[in-house]
């Protein structure tokens, strides 16, 4: 039966760590069951943390203080790394009854499940998490943890936090209840995804990109897809578990994926260029929309019952003004989600596409080194051909730009005619 670690693809080194570290905060359990109440000391100064000095203040000596166990942790590693994968599989590790993550007892089944009472997930669907979703978090997880261990809160995309809701969280974590563990899921440690002093705060982990063969060998194994597709669908998605195993399984996001790698070839003046930029927002917009249709309805449905929606007599009309402002909240909150849904599916396309013309430049400068879309590399060799090392690198330059203009806040369709037109000329 494989652990709760068992689905951290290629990162050998962050798992021991964790191992290590949840074998700490069972024995912190331990000892303080026994006689007095068990607390973290608080991560001091950030060297303080990576030297590992920020151990439970109840773990027995001739344990190794790097192994110890501390209150705030910040997962960091490329998109599809496995930040939030390796963020629950810790969550269960410390709700794990043995403290192992032996991936079956019912405080890993139910952490992995996503219904530990004491488990708490932060998923934002919008561009970012606000203050008063951030403090009613941090409140709730003070109390003291139903099933005896630990309350986890797990931060996914923490670079969302507003600075508001990243000072709340801070202060939570400057003055930790002793049971409360904060996991955080960055890009980075950038200041631009997390705060400084947030990040002094807490001891980072490092995940990396996985290696093609990782990917594709957990698609196999996992999964039960056929080890060519995997290797395929591993190496298109550049080391991105999940996009790969969409990739090999859904056909709708090979279709996506082939319209995007098709947008080279069509570039033959400036108005297609505007073609193309029209038909990749398009196809993003439509992509986007589907996804969170299904979620928009839902959430209006219950949201409406939950109000009483076309209810009438004495107290209705102020239940009504009430309702008003929920449902403008919901629509608010679904707005800013498809946004969000919208330029990640615009960044996939740019991601796609730029690996197209790395492959290109790779084989303008003869690299040693496999494609990133086998399927395209005949085109990709022509590519090299006509534009040489320097147009090939000028037109993945040209997709990353347009990547970061997107993130700044540039408008989507200005961003992308301005790569469509440098990709036509070059
Ligand atoms: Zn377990």
């Amino acid at each position: 039966m494989p652990d709760v670690f068992a689905d951290l693809v290629g990162q050998d080194e962050a798992v021991a760590e964790l191992r290590r570290a949840a074998a700490a905060a069972a024995v912190v359990l331990r000892v303080g069951t026994a006689d007095r109440a068990p607390a973290l000391i608080t991560a001091g100064p950030a060297s303080a943390v990576e030297s590992g000095l920020a151990i439970g203040e109840a773990a027995p000596g001739g344990v190794d203080p790097s192994a110890g166990m501390t209150h705030a942790w910040i997962f960091t590693g490329p998109p599809g790394s496995g930040r939030s994968v390796a963020a629950r599989a810790f969550a269960a590790a410390l709700q794990c009854v043995h403290g192992t993550g032996c991936g079956e007892c019912p405080g890993c089944r139910t952490t992995m499940g996503g219904t530990h009472a004491d488990v708490r997930l932060v998923v934002p669907e919008g561009l970012s998490i606000g203050v008063n979703e951030m403090r009613a978090l941090v409140l709730r997880a003070a109390s003291t943890p139903s099933g005896g261990r630990w309350q986890v809160v797990v931060i996914e995309d923490a670079d969302r936090l507003t600075e508001a809701a990243g000072n709340a969280l801070l202060k939570a974590i400057e003055e930790p209840p002793p049971r409360t563990v904060f996991l955080l899921c960055a890009p980075s440690t950038h200041p631009d995804d997390i705060s400084v002093t947030i990040r002094s705060r807490c001891r980072v982990v490092p995940l990396r990109q996985p290696p093609a063969d990782a990917v594709a060998e957990v698609l196999a194994r996992r999964d039960g897809i056929a080890p060519d597709v995997a290797q395929w669908a591993a190496a298109a998605a550049q080391g991105h578990v999940g996009r790969a195993r969409r990739l090999a399984r859904d056909p709708e996001a090979r279709k996506r994926r082939e319209a995007v790698l098709a947008v080279p070839r069509r570039l033959t003046g400036v108005g297609a260029a505007f073609d193309a930029a029209s038909a990749l927002i398009e196809a993003a917009e439509a992509e986007a929309e589907a996804s969170v249709t299904e979620a928009d309805t839902a959430e209006r449905a219950a949201l409406e019952t939950a109000l009483g929606a076309g209810g009438t007599g004495r107290g209705a009309s102020g239940a009504i003004r009430g309702a008003a402002g929920q449902l403008k909240e919901l629509e608010k909150r679904q707005k800013s989600r498809a946004t969000r849904a919208q330029r990640d599916a615009l960044d996939r396309a740019l991601v796609d596409l730029a690996g197209f013309y790395r492959d290109a430049l790779t084989m303008a400068l003869r690299a040693p080194v496999a494609p990133v879309h086998t399927d395209t590399a005949a085109l990709a060799g022509a590519g090299a051909q006509k534009w040489d090392a320097e147009g090939s690198l000028r037109r993945l330059e040209a997709v990353l730009a347009c990547r970061a203009a997107i993130e700044a806040n540039v408008k989507p369709r200005i961003a992308v005619e301005a790569m469509m037109l440098a990709l036509w000329k070059g």
